[in-house]
């Protein structure tokens, strides 16, 4: 099935569909592994850097026989994609799916950025994301001010012909010292504007309690990414601190287990039973 159809199908049942950024084999495996355990569905997603780790076609063709092996129902997306020719190239060599991210930029720079990869993608019949709002990088001020303004997403998705729209609503990528209140007046306000599939980035901190609320009131992508890289890499610092064991083989699985766990946890939250 489509991505854009499997959204619509989740959105109508007020589920949502969880979206995990990968770094290596091991992580894949790890998310795929949960996904196949809940009998779930998930979007595989790479930033620019782990593509530059990876290399495109190795990360593509990894997630694309990772997803047949275990045969998990899932989608591979740009996350983040920051030019146009990196869109470019992902959709050439057959993602799903593209995010183009110029929230940064004014409002009619980002109108037109967006606009150009949506047309492109229309040829492959692919789905593209776009942000709106500031939704704090990692690094950036958290505090920073910028949330999606119902009437600007209105007319964003309708000048862009966007199919999905990252929403600032109070989250940041990053742990944060405190969780964040998630302004929920406003997701219904922006949901209620336009029929965009809407995505809500920093997802690593908050509750399940908000993220079920977040999916009652429209949110259908939740993206997740640092508790997977800390889950993993914590994992490994505890084992690898009180064992001499050289084969990797050996190592990397404890770690790979503890995302397994948490993505299965995460899964149970969007799949938003009562
Ligand atoms: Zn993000």
């Amino acid at each position: 099935m489509k991505l854009q159809n499997k959204f619509i199908e989740l959105r109508n049942k007020r589920q949502g569909l969880l979206a995990t950024n990968f770094y290596n084999f091991e992580t894949l495996e790890g998310v795929l592994l949960a996904a196949k355990s809940n009998n779930q569905p998930l979007i595989l997603q790479l930033t620019r850097s782990s593509i530059n780790y990876l290399g495109l076609p190795v990360a593509f063709n990894l997630a694309k026989s990772m997803l047949d092996y275990h045969g998990v129902e899932g989608w591979i997306h740009l996350d983040h994609g920051d030019s146009y020719e990196l869109a470019a190239q992902c959709l050439d060599i057959g993602f799903d799916s593209v995010m183009i991210d110029a929230s940064e930029q004014p409002f009619k720079e980002n109108i037109a950025l967006t606009s150009k990869v949506v047309k492109l993608a229309e040829s492959y019949g692919a789905n593209v994301e776009a942000e709106l709002g500031y939704i704090a990088k990692l690094g950036q001020d958290k505090e920073g001010s910028g949330f999606t303004q119902p009437e600007e997403a209105k007319q964003f998705v309708e000048a862009t012909g966007v199919n999905a729209l990252a929403v600032a609503i109070g989250t940041a990528h990053g742990f944060y010292d405190k969780e964040p209140k998630l302004d929920l007046e406003r997701l219904s306000e922006i949901s209620k504007a336009t029929d965009a599939i809407l995505v809500l980035h920093g997802g690593s901190g908050i509750s399940g309690e908000s993220l079920k609320q977040a999916i009652d009131r429209g949110i259908c992508k939740i993206n997740l990414a640092t508790e997977i890289k800390n889950i993993f890499m914590q994992t490994l610092k505890t084992t690898l601190s009180t064992n001499k064991e050289i084969d990797l083989r050996k190592v990397f699985p404890t770690a790979t287990n503890q995302i397994v766990e948490l993505v299965k946890g995460k899964l149970e939250i969007v799949r938003n039973t009562k």
